[in-house]
């Protein structure tokens, strides 16, 4: 059931906020990547990893599928994938489900409660029913809450007064309102609550599409040596393609995965120096290639330890923060390209903190 309600929405807000620039630190520049064997990527490239999409094969019912789609496209961390698995939980897609456990009845395909639904129900279907058990309105309000928890989660996280994963307490939240959750410091140790996120993680991958990356990752800078600066996205009017680590000079720099280097070299006029803003280029590079068609790219190093053509292991130290090339202070810009990469480019760039989440790891 959902009892996660909460005072205004803050999605409008939370979308300005999720682009906002930390300092400035910089760019990808426009580098070319040396040849890797692969085509060239055509395919489309969206703000969600893969493990957010649907499987082809996803028993949804074909009725609720825009819905989902729809609800599954407003925020990064919820996709089609967890909005289909958390209803499949909640109601088995019964859009007249009722559920009394004894305290407050739940409504509905996504199992509202009426004081949640006073707060997220709308006819957002506009076919002049606003009804928690009117799937065009229950699916599409379920998936405004969960962002809402989601940021929600996030802010707590950020703040010291939650521990855990960001979804599974936007989960425990779904099910047993903010208030237990902030309560317990986190998702329940026990019950129902407890158990939910879990459930909802069981049934993912029979919706979700699985992610097309092989082999063990790794986060290119160790735990605590960096702080997440400019992320993914538009920037100063063009793309910034991948995501800034502040980091001091000289803190090592790993390969992500386990890969062969495509280049190690100096992308702008000079490395011999820190750059500044507007020099062409992003210093110090190397590109690697990981296979199944995943390159990531690594800028503005002040030193590299590795050569192209050189096989590296996941975790493999390939070079040290600095601020070579298009930068105004120490830092990695670490990209992720995919699908079919190599060569990386902008257009098969995608959202290097939402992929490192996807393969398990918490940037
Ligand atoms: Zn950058």
């Amino acid at each position: 059931m959902s009892g996660g309600q909460s005072g205004s929405s803050r999605l409008l807000w939370l979308a300005v906020a999720g682009v906002a620039v930390l300092g400035l630190v910089c760019c990808a520049g426009f580098v070319l990547a040396v040849g890797g064997g692969a085509g060239l990527g055509g395919g489309a490239v969206t703000a969600q990893p893969a493990g957010n999409r649907l499987r082809p094969d996803a028993p949804v019912p074909p009725r609720y599928l825009a819905m989902v789609l729809a609800a599954g496209s407003l925020c990064p961390r919820i996709g089609p994938a967890q909005i289909a698995a958390q209803l499949d939980l909640e109601s088995s897609w019964n859009p007249n489900a009722y559920t009394d456990s004894g305290q407050v009845p739940a409504k509905g395909i996504a199992q509202f409660t009426d004081a949640t639904w006073q707060s997220w129900g709308r006819d957002y279907d506009n076919d002049g029913v606003n009804s928690p058990y009117d799937p065009g309105d229950a699916i599409v309000a379920q998936g405004h809450l969960m962002c809402d928890l989601v940021q929600w989660a996030e802010r707590q996280l950020a703040a010291g007064r939650l521990g855990g994963h960001v979804l599974d307490l936007a989960w425990a939240a779904y099910f047993c309102g903010r208030r237990c959750i902030l309560d317990s410091g986190g998702v329940p140790a026990a019950g129902l609550a407890h158990d939910y996120p879990q459930q909802i993680r069981a049934r993912l991958p029979k919706y979700a599409a699985p992610a097309v990356v092989s082999g063990q990752w790794v986060l290119p800078l160790a735990p605590g040596t960096y702080t997440v600066g400019s992320g993914f996205g538009p920037r100063w009017g063009r793309l910034h393609a991948g995501v800034d680590l502040i980091a001091s000079t000289g803190t090592p720099i790993y390969a992500a995965a386990a890969g062969v280097v495509l280049s190690a070299h100096c992308s702008s006029a000079y490395c011999n120096r820190p750059g500044f803003i507007g020099l062409d280029g992003c210093g110090w590079t190397i590109n690697i290639n990981h296979g199944g068609g995943t390159a990531t790219r690594y800028c503005h190093a002040i030193r590299v330890n590795v050569h192209a053509g050189q096989r590296v292991t996941a975790g493999q130290l390939i070079a040290w923060v600095g601020s070579t090339g298009n930068s105004s202070g120490p830092h990695l810009h670490f990209e992720v390209h995919r699908p079919n990469a190599p060569p990386s480019t902008k257009d098969n760039a995608e959202d290097p903190i939402a992929f490192l989440r996807s393969v398990g790891l918490n940037p």
